[in-house]
């Protein structure tokens, strides 16, 4: 995707954010040899380099001229938050606007997994989340999603070999952006994650999930539910009075009959709002017989907002679900001594 940035009145290409083809192009309108292309595609991409002046195979002179064609700021780590629980890492991200992000990179079993933004901030407004209470300011570029990802790998000299798409911000609010992110993502001259790997997660948007299976990339999608019926959604997420429960149902049935991809629900618990056994026997209801999956999250208390919950009530809301046959796993909570719950720090700091 060809995105112009003014660099000290200098408009300039992020060259992050082309795809392997769109740099091809701008490279061979420079008059360079078509193999500039792959040696700098894997500069950006698998050296993960953030400086034309250490693409060592280049000129001199052609690095001066990809620099004065082309934007490549790094990402700076304004602060990084170790959990001495278990090595989750926590990024706050300062953009080159001023503006902040956050990943937090979790340590399981199989691998690394990294969890990053697509907005700075976000619109959806959900109730308890701290992402949209510091306000939506933009959508990320492809790049910047990226670089997320590649700062954190070198900062941390960790393999990172999953990704989900559950920092700040609403991905599908950010369609073109996050799908060009992700074939930048999967290519395999650059970074080479299969997208069986990546988690996409949704608050509902119910078109943007349609035009998503179309392109069936492969992907898990899971979609935030955390409640059952749309009178207790509507309350908690805004987003259900455009696309009822019945409608998003319908999306999420259309995307596992084109992908043949199992779709996750997760449910975030709030004591006495979405946690009693008719909240069960309502959830049980409209997921019966759908292959899906079911994270139930004991909700993470923000300042604004007095919901809360527990691993006990989460426990006991399982428990409830599989007396109706229907299986739910209660996510492990990483990071919890570095408010790792994504949009607490980009909050704090802009409080600040
Ligand atoms: N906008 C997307 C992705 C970002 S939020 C979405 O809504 O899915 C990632 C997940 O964290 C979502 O399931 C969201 O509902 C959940 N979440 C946000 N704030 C939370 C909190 N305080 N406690 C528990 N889960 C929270």
């Amino acid at each position: 995707m060809i995105i112009t940035i003014t660099d000290n009145d200098v408009e300039k290409i992020d060259i992050l954010s082309l795809t392997f083809d769109e740099l091809a192009v701008q490279i061979e309108r420079m008059g360079e040899k078509s193999f500039r292309t792959k040696q700098i595609f894997d500069w950006l991409h698998v050296k993960k380099v953030t400086s034309f002046d250490l693409m060592t195979n280049l000129s001199a002179q052609l690095r001066e001229r990809l620099e004065e064609k082309f934007w490549l700021k790094s990402l700076f780590i304004s602060k990084r938050l170790d959990s001495l629980a278990d090595n989750t890492v926590k990024y706050l991200y300062k953009l080159s606007d001023g503006t902040h992000i956050e990943s937090v990179l979790m340590e399981y079993d199989y691998g690394n997994t990294i969890c990053v933004s697509t907005q700075v901030g976000c619109k959806m407004g959900c109730k308890f989340c701290a992402s949209t209470i510091a306000g939506f300011v933009r959508n990320l570029r492809p790049g910047e999603i990226l670089q997320q990802i590649y700062t954190a790998s070198a900062d941390s000299g960790r393999k990172i070999s999953s990704v989900v798409l559950m920092g700040i911000g609403e991905p599908l609010d950010n369609f073109d952006n996050v799908v060009e992110f992700l074939r930048l993502l999967n290519d395999p001259r650059g970074f080479g994650m299969s997208l069986r790997h990546v988690t996409l997660s949704t608050c509902g948007i119910v078109p943007k999930i349609y035009q998503l299976a179309q392109l069936d990339l492969g992907l898990t999608l899971t979609v935030s539910l955390h409640a059952a019926d749309d009178k207790t959604r509507s309350e908690i997420m805004p987003i259900n009075k455009a696309y009822s429960i019945e409608k998003l149902m319908k999306a999420c049935r259309s995307y596992f009959d084109k992908t043949s991809r199992r779709v996750s629900f997760e449910y975030a618990l709030i004591n006495s709002h979405n946690d009693s056994i008719s909240d069960a026997k309502k959830l049980a209801k409209l997921l019966e017989g759908f292959p899906c999956h079911i994270n139930i999250i004991p909700v993470n208390s923000i300042k604004e907002c007095d919901f809360v919950s527990d691993r006990k009530s989460a426990q006991r809301f399982k428990r409830y679900l599989s007396d109706l046959g229907i299986n739910a796993t209660v996510r492990r909570t990483l990071g919890t001594d570095i408010e790792a719950a994504c949009g607490q720090l980009r909050r704090e700091y802009e409080m600040k």
